[in-house]
């Protein structure tokens, strides 16, 4: 069922371009984006989080003597077009509270204080190197968007007790204020995405000490680490890593906790992310503890040859992790070929999280009528009518895992849909 027989969209005496709401600035919601600002429709894109980028953004890109098709390179370059496109406007810390649908959609949203002025900020980075409490001034991850730099209300001091104004003070072009309210704010669409993306499984309920033991890392730290650093550091020392083990299917086929799903990237993040530390820091020695390989990528075969020849492969799931002398951690587990169980210590852990529902699709469904499959991903053909014949359409992760290819494709066909809808 399409809306419009023509490019405008009628609204009391007034007549409107077609507008198109994104919510969720992932690699998805970037992507559906620039394909409809392309045929001239405005985009307005609502993204909850200080930066855009979703999770991609954070990760690095993993090339060693060639490109090792990982992806993360294909985030920056949406992002770049994303933010210089006149068509499309990108609004940070918001998020859709409510939503009432006529002929088209009128949307309520939040817009938490930001208290830097993208207008006004250089990204000189004073606030960042004055600000006394860690955490409280954060960098973004790409300096394609800008600003760069966000106030933690979690961790500013003016915010807890109003003890400190520093950054306030020193910020050489007056672009921060302390005190920008929470603002309100109404919109219009003809078509919604929703393009929330997935939260990384929480591996706290683990037997393996995360959150406990600082040298038990996620993947996604590593992936920060290694955009940030270069290098693989211990958190107890910050020294280098020389013995890592990497530990597959965290939160992802596991009957107990009913995530049966695979979440079919992390095998291959993982083994191009030892590819990268093997080239950086040769010494290294890294083991892969997993239960199957799932391929994902173009070439993927060749690189997995590859590396096969710098990581040892132990086709098991240890059972725990226990903190042993200085800072290392002994990993337990059952050998597969004399079914013994064997101990063995390393100086770092990095858990493969998995991919879960994105944190708050419930409620977010709810209001836009969007059905959850059992898994509690987003369903694009569940029963009942699709929320596509209604202006609400899905794109990337919130459907289920998938790869950063994977999420461009499927942000390209969803745009097709809109466009379809729109009749434009
Ligand atoms: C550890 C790890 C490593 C990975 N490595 C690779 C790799 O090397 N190569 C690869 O191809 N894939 C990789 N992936 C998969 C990749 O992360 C996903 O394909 C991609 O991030 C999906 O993009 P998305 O836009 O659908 O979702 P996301 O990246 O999750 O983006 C969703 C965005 O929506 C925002 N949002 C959520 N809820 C709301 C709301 N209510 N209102 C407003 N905004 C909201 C979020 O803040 C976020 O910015 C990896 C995944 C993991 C977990
Ligand atoms: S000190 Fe001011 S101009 Fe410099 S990065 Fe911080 S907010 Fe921006
Ligand atoms: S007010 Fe103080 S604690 Fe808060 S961000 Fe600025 S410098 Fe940091
Ligand atoms: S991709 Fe690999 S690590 Fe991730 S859930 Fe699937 S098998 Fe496990």
């Amino acid at each position: 069922m399409g809306k419009n027989s023509n490019q405008l969209s009628k609204k009391g005496s007034h007549i409107m371009a077609n507008k198109v709401l994104v919510i969720g600035s992932g690699v998805a919601g970037l992507s559906a984006a620039c394909e409809l600002a392309e045929l001239d429709i405005d985009v307005e894109i609502v993204e909850q989080s200080d930066f855009p980028g979703g999770h991609a953004i954070q990760y690095t890109c993993k090339a060693t003597d060639t490109c090792v098709k990982c992806g993360a390179c294909m985030v920056e370059e949406k992002l770049d077009r994303v933010v210089n496109h006149p068509k499309i406007k990108v609004m940070t810390g918001t998020r859709v509270q409510d939503v009432s649908k006529s002929d088209d959609f009128s949307l309520k949203l939040v817009k938490k204080p930001l208290f830097i002025d993208p207008e006004k900020c250089t990204n000189c980075g004073v606030c960042f190197e004055k600000c006394p409490e860690k955490g409280a001034v954060v960098k973004g991850f790409s300096r394609n968007h800008s600003p760069f730099y966000a106030i933690s209300e979690d961790k500013c001091l003016y915010l807890k007790d109003r003890s400190c104004t520093i950054c306030q003070e020193a910020c050489p072009e007056k672009a921060i204020d302390l005190n920008v309210p929470e603002e309100a704010k109404s919109t219009r669409a003809d078509a919604v995405i929703l393009a929330t993306g997935f939260t990384p499984f929480n591996p706290v309920s683990k037997p393996y000490g995360y959150g406990e033991f600082r040298n038990v890392v996620t993947n996604l730290e590593l992936e920060r680490m290694l955009r940030t650093d270069g290098r693989v550091l211990k958190p107890s020392t910050g020294t280098e890593a020389e013995n890592i083990a990497f530990i597959q299917c965290v939160g992802s086929r596991d009957a107990k906790l009913n995530h049966l799903w695979c979440s079919k990237v992390c095998c291959g993040s993982a083994l191009r992310m030892a590819g990268l530390v093997k080239a950086r820091q040769p010494g290294t020695q890294l083991t892969f503890f997993y239960m199957d390989v799932q391929t994902f990528g173009r070439d993927f075969d060749v690189f997995y040859a590859k590396v096969r020849k710098d990581v040892r492969l132990i086709r098991a799931i240890p059972g725990d992790i226990y903190p042993v002398a200085g800072d290392r951690l002994q990993v337990t587990f059952l050998d597969n070929v004399s079914s013994e169980t064997m101990q063995e210590e390393f100086d770092l852990v990095v858990l493969s999280v998995g991919m879960t529902p994105c944190r708050g699709l419930q409620e977010t469904a709810e209001t836009l009528q969007v059905q959850l499959a059992e898994t509690g991903f987003a369903e694009k053909d569940g029963q009942g009518t699709p929320a596509s014949e209604k202006g609400v359409f899905l794109a990337g992760a919130v459907t289920g895992p998938m790869s950063i290819p994977e999420s461009i494709a499927s942000a390209g066909n969803t745009a097709f849909e809109v466009v379809k809808y729109l009749g434009v």
